[in-house]
């Protein structure tokens, strides 16, 4: 079967590799160069956790991602996912502490509840409430994000895929599956369209608003270093008020990032004037959290770059087919990276008519159309 994908970001060429690995004979194009740095996929890092609050339905995806991410280090022979653990802290009856448990107990996920005295006992750099809960997530680690990019795509083509870089896609007729790009037609059974933030571009209708956000680093204060090393603060998820803070510790040679869940300066933006764009409020809500949860960093980000992703009103991804010959993979409302893997086989599966290893119904990619025509 002959397969399109479109855009080689993180899920692209996750699908890709997935649809070559299954015997699919695929062509791949990417607008820039895969790898590059004005998407959603792009950086050092991004974090891996099991132990999923937006959906109890992620667990199994993340579970089978760590499965194939292990899989790609070994075809790559990249070191792609360093298990840390990681703990999600707040008060007790915090969203994020209650929707953490409640994603535990309804899927049996390997975690355990700290009170604070613990927490204090274990992550001495973070500065918490007498209030504070932490709920364990041992499997949460770092994945390295523009290595995985690569690696999988490079696993693509040994696979067999031809992957076209600095090719946009400007049209797909899902109808016939037919892909126009730089003036000429191409056609395929089937067409997968994982164009991160562009993906309403080219399929409109999918209720995807493009979301600039950004990526900050934080340097720790003299003599702080250990205490903030990837081996010490791990992977962390911190509720301060009414807003949420995730980071990582610092990996060797590198910063400490974090950023938060949502923040005023998130707003949509036309994908393709992301880079070089700013925001006078850029970097100022994380550095209030950071200075209040974690005061051995210097407050003030040493790096403030801009990134963005899909979002929808619900938070949910977009998986699945939209058509005879059409899946698409959007919307990954900046929880995605983790279940790259996953997802790129899961539209694989899709694309190729084979029944999905992990379902996602709460991802259907026709709800938003779905809920316009029942509202028109
Ligand atoms: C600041 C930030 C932090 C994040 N942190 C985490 C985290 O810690 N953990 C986690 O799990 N997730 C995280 N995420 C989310 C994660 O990074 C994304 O879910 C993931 O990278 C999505 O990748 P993608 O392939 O959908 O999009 P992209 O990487 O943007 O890929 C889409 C590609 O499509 C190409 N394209 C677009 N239009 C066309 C066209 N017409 N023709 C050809 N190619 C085209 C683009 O050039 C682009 O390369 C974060 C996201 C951001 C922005």
């Amino acid at each position: 079967m002959r397969v399109a994908v479109i855009g080689l970001g993180a899920w692209g060429s996750m699908t890709a590799w997935r649809l070559a690995e299954a015997g699919a004979d695929v062509v791949g194009y990417e607008a820039g160069v895969i790898g590059h740095d004005g998407g959603s996929s792009h950086g050092a890092t991004r974090l891996y956790r099991r132990l999923c609050v937006e959906h109890a339905g992620l667990v199994p995806l993340a579970e089978r991602s760590a499965a194939l991410w292990r899989e790609l280090e070994r075809v790559s022979g990249e070191p792609l996912l360093t298990v840390t653990g990681g703990v999600s802290i707040g008060p007790a009856d915090s969203a994020l502490v209650r929707d953490s448990l409640a994603v535990a107990a309804a899927t049996d996920v390997e975690h355990a509840l700290l009170d604070a005295d613990a927490i204090r006992a274990r992550w001495p750099m973070l500065r918490i409430g007498d209030d504070a809960v932490g709920v364990v997530d041992p499997a949460a680690g770092i994945l390295a994000a523009e290595p995985s990019v690569l690696a999988a795509a490079a696993a693509a083509r040994h696979a067999g895929a031809t992957l076209h870089e600095r090719a946009r896609v400007d049209a797909t007729d899902a109808a016939d599956g037919i892909v126009r790009v730089d003036g000429r037609e191409e056609r395929f059974d089937q067409v997968v369209v994982t164009a991160g933030a562009w993906t309403g571009a080219l399929v409109p209708g999918l209720g995807v608003t493009p979301t600039r956000t950004l990526v900050t680093w934080f340097a720790p204060r003299p003599g702080q270093e250990a205490q903030h090393a990837a081996e010490a603060l791990g992977v962390v998820v911190v509720a301060v008020g009414d807003a949420w803070m995730w980071g990582h510790g610092a990996q060797p040679g590198g910063l400490v990032k974090l950023g938060p869940a949502d923040d005023p300066a998130f707003v949509p933006i036309e994908p393709d004037d992301l880079l070089g764009s700013s925001d006078p409020r850029d970097g100022a809500l994380v550095s209030r959290l950071a200075a209040t949860a974690l005061p051995g960093l210097d407050p003030t980000p040493t790096d403030v770059r801009p990134c963005m992703y899909g979002r929808t009103t619900d938070h949910q991804f977009v998986l699945g087919r939209v058509g005879e010959r059409l899946t698409v993979g959007g919307g990954c409302n900046g929880h995605g990276f983790k279940h790259a893997a996953a997802i790129g086989e899961h539209l694989a599966e899709v694309a190729l008519g084979a029944e999905p290893t992990v379902p996602l119904p709460f991802a259907d990619a026709t709800r938003f159309q779905a809920a316009a025509t029942a509202t028109a």
